[in-house]
């Protein structure tokens, strides 16, 4: 399909243009699976967690709890998707170990050292809705080294391991992050 989008298809008969555009050819990328307040959720994992039918609550709760933390609204972060990706790290500026990203858009693993979170608010989400927050690529902000407040908000939730319901305690390691380093 990509090379349907390409700049030479500009020159073909004005109908075809309409019809490409209508496909979503003018559109930055794959369409969010679903939008919570705004935000657009791309699930690329089979982390049990992902599929669970409260998944939309999940996030939306997290990142209700991530914005309180950082001082944020939701309407800063709408019109940004989040992609749950099921790889270890993913790609980001460079960086080949991350398990999250913000860069415009955020995206975290969902695999904690091989093995799939529990739960969402597992994830490094948190972490990365701050950067969409206040940017701070460089963690000064004392917060990346807090995070207490937001532990305490998420914790004791349902997690799940394969069908079948656990625990899923959040852990303030995941998210922290100190000063100057990235
Ligand atoms: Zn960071």
């Amino acid at each position: 399909m990509a090379s349907l989008c390409s700049p030479r298809t500009a020159t073909v008969h004005a109908m075809a243009l309409w019809a490409l555009l209508a496909m979503g050819c003018g559109q930055a990328g794959p369409q969010p699976d679903f939008e919570v307040r705004g935000v657009g959720v791309m699930v690329r994992s089979d982390a049990p967690f992902a599929a669970q039918p409260d998944l939309a609550h999940r996030i939306e709760s997290t990142l209700g709890a991530a914005l309180d933390y950082w001082g944020g609204t939701f309407e800063q972060v709408a019109g940004m998707t989040v992609t749950l990706d099921g790889a270890r790290y993913v790609a980001c500026d460079g960086v080949a170990s991350a398990i999250g990203c913000f860069d415009g858009d955020i995206r975290v693993s969902t695999s904690d050292v091989g093995t799939a979170f529990a739960c969402v608010e597992q994830t490094a989400l948190v972490h990365e809705v701050g950067h969409a927050v206040i940017g701070d690529r460089d963690h000064a902000d004392p917060r990346w080294m807090d995070f207490e407040a937001v532990a305490a908000a998420l914790d004791g939730r349902t997690g799940y391991d394969g069908q079948a319901p656990t625990d899923c305690p959040v852990a303030v390691s995941v998210w922290r992050h100190p000063p100057h380093r990235r």
